[in-house]
């Protein structure tokens, strides 16, 4: 059967597809370059997705590209346990010196979100020697059973896929919107410790600095320091996971970077690579030496493909000062949607927010109230889809826009796709 339309398609996917995997649009992809996006149908988009955080650099940046060509010609895998290559050790050593913990610091690198998450566990309990794990309410860590277990969120992502591992605690996200604070977070905290578990028997407290699909919550800064506190009295270890605020995306390289205090450890992926799948987990020496030989890895972990890629996406964030470009890309877009939260014939919105170009908002059901219209929000990324812009909602009532353009998009472009979504919020 032959099929040319994005219907058609469709139609096919859902005959061979599983039924569990979503989608955000239809869209069936031609080809992409930079911020822009052509289907099968040959319609163009403007990328506000970033096919959700992973493109910084924009789809195929040539410096990428050109990278992964030449060690496509070398080699394209031998993995890591057997023979061992340059690319992944030298990009160890470029994420080691950027990351911001003080100290030696060492890395493993691996190929989805999930598996850093997973392996951030792994080396907190080999290090301590503990099993429990508390990470927050609104938390998104990966779909595999420890990263979906430890994510904040039952529908959809543990709904028929239970029972939940033993010692595995949820704290509440501190969210203004939801009327929780950083000082109820830790009370909640030290209530869990003499409710429900020795804080002696917890090995990790896992952490976004930005809630990312729960709806660009930034942890406010007392949390992060009451959290290091705990952590440094308990002997537990702080995981900081930046598989979507990495590499530039809230005005800092790390999220992590907008505290004055550290984590321990720090999961990397999504734009890490440019587009190919890599994560990684950094962090202190001690600490990811913990396990045994074997004990780490994988057979793609740190695909060289991958690496060449991210040594490039390294080299490009220097030489277009991608960090300064996130700053000046997130205040124009928040400029234009403070205008668009004042207008009368769009939608009410609400709650503009986010660090650096990691900027969403809400849409709500009345002006001035934070009540949330998750059913609005549906339809607007519908229209924006159908008049051009690929867009992404989030947040734990499905009333959150988030925009994840990659940083390198030209501001045409940029203002392009503003225009857009103006279009998709007519009230
Ligand atoms: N952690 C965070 C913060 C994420 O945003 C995601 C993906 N959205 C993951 C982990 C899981 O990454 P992956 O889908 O590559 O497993």
């Amino acid at each position: 059967m032959s099929a040319s339309t994005n219907a058609d398609w469709f139609a096919r996917r859902t005959a061979a597809v599983a039924r569990g995997i979503g989608h955000t649009t239809g869209v069936f992809t031609e080809r992409a370059e930079n911020s822009e996006l052509w289907d099968i149908e040959g319609k163009r988009y403007i990328d506000f997705a970033g096919g959700i955080a992973v493109l910084n650099t924009g789809h195929r940046h040539p410096k990428v590209m050109a990278a992964v060509q030449a060690q496509m010609e070398r080699f394209t895998h031998t993995c890591f346990q057997v023979t061992l290559y340059d690319s992944y050790v030298e990009l160890c050593e470029r994420l080691n010196a950027i990351v911001p913990i003080s100290g030696p610091v060492k890395s493993a690198l691996y190929s989805t979100g999930a598996e850093a998450t997973e392996n951030a566990i792994k080396i907190a309990r080999a290090a301590t020697g503990r099993a429990g794990i508390i990470a927050f309410t609104g938390a998104f860590h990966g779909r595999t059973i420890v990263a979906m277990n430890m994510t904040g969120k039952v529908a959809p992502y543990k709904k028929g896929f239970g029972p939940a591992p033993a010692e595995m605690y949820h704290v509440p996200f501190p969210v203004p919107q939801f009327g929780v604070t950083a000082e109820d977070s830790l009370k909640h905290l030290r209530f869990l410790f003499k409710a429900d578990i020795d804080p002696a028997r917890v090995a990790a407290i896992i952490i976004e600095p930005v809630q990312g699909e729960g709806g660009f919550h930034m942890a406010p800064p007392e949390l992060m320091t009451g959290l290091r506190r705990v952590c440094d009295e308990h002997g537990i270890v702080l995981v900081a996971d930046e598989v979507q605020t990495g590499f530039g995306r809230t005005g800092k390289m790390f999220a992590m970077e907008h505290y004055d205090v550290e984590p321990d450890l720090i999961c990397v992926a999504k734009s890490l690579a440019g587009g190919f799948p890599l994560s990684g987990v950094i962090g202190r020496a001690a600490i990811m030496d913990a396990s045994e030989p074997g004990g780490l890895g994988g057979t793609y972990a740190g695909n060289p493909l991958a690496c060449a890629a991210a040594l490039a996406v390294l080299d490009v964030f220097a030489e277009e000062k991608l960090v300064e470009r996130a700053n000046a890309l997130g205040v124009r877009l928040k400029a234009r949607l403070e205008i668009m939260a004042r207008s009368n014939t769009l939608l009410p919105i609400a709650g503009i927010r986010g660090p650096g170009a990691m900027i969403a908002f809400d849409i709500v059901k009345e002006r001035g109230t934070d009540e949330p219209d998750a059913e609005a929000t549906k339809r607007v990324v519908a229209r924006a889809t159908s008049l051009g812009l690929i867009l992404l909602s989030c947040g734990v009532n499905a009333n959150t826009i988030r925009i994840l353009t990659p940083l390198t998009a030209p501001d045409p472009i940029v203002d392009e796709g503003l225009d857009l979504l103006e279009a998709a919020l007519q009230a």
